[in-house]
Order: C-alpha cells, then structure tokens, then sequence
C-alpha cells in the first residue's frame, strides 16, 4: 500500500461541486465530482449536532487544525475514508445549509460572513492522506485508524473495502429497517440490520462460510439476484419445516443447516410436536441443539447436552456395580469386561468413571436409575459419539 500526504487541497476545492443529500442526510461529492464524501460503507451522517458541526467552521475560521483526513484512490476517483462528517460540515456551511452564531450572537451563514473570513475558510489547507493498494491492506489500515472512532465491525469493513453497486443493492435489502419482512427474518438471524448483521449472515450463507471471496466476486454486479434468492430460500425453508418459532431458533446458522438437510423430506407437523416435547424435557440442556437433532432423525444427542445423573445417584451405581464385578473378577466397566485387553479385569476408581446417561436418556428413562451404568471414560466416550 502506498500512501501520500496532501497539504495542498483547499476548503474552496473540496466543496468544488458539493452535493448534499437531504433525503438522505450525507454529503455526497466534492472536488468538481472527483471525491466520493460518503461511500457505501460510511453510515448516515450523524454529526447533526447542530454544535459540532458549527465547531467545525470555527476551528476554520480560528486557524485551528481539523485534524487528519484519510482519502482512498479508487480508479480516477478519491473516496473519504475519515472525515467524512467534517467534510459535509464544511460543505453544507459553505453552500448555505447553516448558520453560525457569531461572537455578537448574530446568526451568519456563509455568504453574510465578511469577505476576508470568507477567504480564510475557502483557502484554509487540509491535511489528507490518500492510500492506494490492495483490498486487503486497506482493510486492514482501515481497521487501524478506526480504533479512535466508533470501530467499524467486521461487515461494515467489508462493505467498506468492496464498496460498489453490490453494496448498494445489499444493503437496501438487509439493512433497510423499514422493510415490514424484516421481522420475520429476525426470528431467524441475530444482530442489528443498522450494522449490517442480517447482510453479514446472507452473504455468509449464499457464500458459503466465504464472505470475502463472495463480495469480490460480485462487486460490481448490478444485482444481487442470487444472494436474495438463497436468502429468501433458506427463510422459507425454515418456516415450512419448523411450524413455530422460539428464541432459541434465532442466531442459528440456518445457511449450514439448509445446505445439509433440505433435500429430506419432513412432517411440519410431527417435527413440531418432537420439538414441543424436547423443550419440556427437563433432561435437555441445549435447546439451542433441538433444531438440528430432530432435523437430523433424533440421533445425536450430543447436540441436546442432556443433563447428566447427579453424583449421589452415580455413587451408588458405581457401588453396586463395583462390588458385583469383583465378586465375578472382573473390570467393572461392562464393555471393559467383555473384552480381551489388559483392562479385562480392572477395577476402576469412580472418579475414572462416567454414567453413560446418554444412553440412558434415549431410552427414555432418565430419572430411572436402573437406566444408568458407569463405564470408564474411554467407553463412555466412544459410545456418546453413537
Ligand atoms: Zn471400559
């Protein structure tokens, strides 16, 4: 990456052609349409604070530094990458959006101001620092000098670094707060659509797990036809298999879980009464874990983190099982028993033990100690995997 600093771009330059958007609230271009104020990436202008920008031109008028400006070079054009809110102060002062109040306590917008005043602002010498480079080193130097700022999250960073029309469209879908469907979509995905969290996780998805590489393929698609489309697919797919919605649904990676088990064909309606019933389980830790075990056939139990025997039931397991197995000489762990290795006869201390209630609890009876074994952890382990 190379970078240059520039000391030689006046005030009167960079509002050259200045455009605001009132609808929007941004600055939009500058420097005869060569400077793109607020890109894709940057948010909406939140120096509204009718104080801070009058700040601004104060500083201008005083001679005081407004601190560093960073520039991005993209094709012919310059992009803002900090400093876009003191860019759009300085604009909308200059084209007569504002006023500010001076020592006498009158109001002055731009052109009431005395012509020397006028001269100090328009002539007053920025200090920028344009960068040039790879996406990857933008990124991260973009991540660098964010540290003083809000910092950008990662979604935000890539919308920043492949900025294009993809972007645009991407985020008048997912970023949209006012679109009505945005509800629905939120039973499913976590995060805020403001800080591009829903887009984070559609991209995510229709890349699968690849959201970089996704983003600099498309960047300068015109649409985004296929990241909605599976998008809206995974949605739906997700609400026609599961009938309800619960908490512990949202945050889901529903990409992952559509990509394994869409092509199986389910019955809304018995895999909503498995899910009713796994929730009233008192034995199911990981409700969380329900969705994909009942989507999977109701065999990996590992996803439920079922509650476990508590120590006094297990001690007496282990007491009676202990006692029985050296009665006959053997290990007491069963699967050790039946084998012909070394541990054949061992008798393992309880604390080298686990009850399989795994096992136990697929059965159906959980609570019931007659249900319950102890087995060493290398068996208990190899058969939790089951
Ligand atoms: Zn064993």
């Amino acid at each position: 990456m190379t970078t240059e600093l520039r000391t030689d771009i006046t005030v009167e330059e960079i509002c050259k052609g200045f455009q605001y958007s009132e609808l929007e609230g941004k600055g939009l271009f500058g420097l005869g349409g060569k400077l793109v104020i607020q890109p894709e990436y940057q948010r909406n202008y939140i120096y509204a604070e009718a104080k801070r920008e009058a700040g601004v031109v104060d500083s201008l008028l005083k001679g005081y530094p407004i601190g560093l400006l960073y520039f991005v070079r993209a094709g012919d054009r310059l992009e803002v990458l900090d400093g876009q809110q003191r860019i759009t102060s300085i604009g909308r002062f200059v084209t007569e959006k504002f006023a500010i109040r001076d020592p006498d306590g009158h109001e002055r917008n731009f052109s009431s101001l005395a012509a020397d005043k006028r001269a100090k602002i328009l002539g007053t010498k920025l200090t920028i620092y344009v960068c040039e480079g790879a996406e990857s080193e933008i990124k991260e130097w973009f991540r660098t000098i964010n540290i003083a700022g809000i910092p950008l999250n990662e979604q935000e960073l890539r919308n920043a670094i492949y900025s294009g029309p993809f972007v645009t469209a991407a985020k008048a879908e997912f970023s949209n707060s006012s679109k009505p469907v945005l509800q629905k979509w939120k039973a499913y995905v976590k995060g805020n659509e403001k800080r591009q969290d829903i887009l984070e996780e559609a991209l995510r998805w229709v890349g699968d797990g690849d959201i970089d590489g996704y983003m600099k393929d498309h960047r300068f698609d015109d649409g985004i036809g296929e990241l909605k489309d599976h998008f809206d697919t995974v949605i739906d797919w997700a609400g026609t298999v599961f009938k309800g919605v619960e908490d512990e649904m949202c945050g889901l990676d529903w990409g992952r879980l559509w990509k394994t088990y869409h092509a199986r064909a389910y019955d809304p309606d018995a895999v909503w009464a498995r899910v009713r019933a796994l929730y009233a389980d008192e034995f199911v830790k990981c409700r969380k874990g329900i969705f994909e075990f009942v989507l999977g056939g109701g065999k990996d139990t590992r996803l439920l983190d079922v509650r476990v025997f508590d120590p006094k039931e297990t001690k007496a397991v282990y007491a009676k099982q202990t006692a029985a197995a050296e009665r006959k000489g053997v290990s007491n762990c069963p699967l050790c028993a039946v084998g012909h290795e070394a541990n054949a006869k061992r008798i393992w201390k309880f604390s080298e033990m686990d009850a399989d209630h795994v096992a136990a609890w697929s059965r159906g009876g959980a609570t019931d100690l007659s249900n319950c074994q102890m087995l060493c952890r290398t068996h208990n382990r190899a058969k939790g995997n089951r």
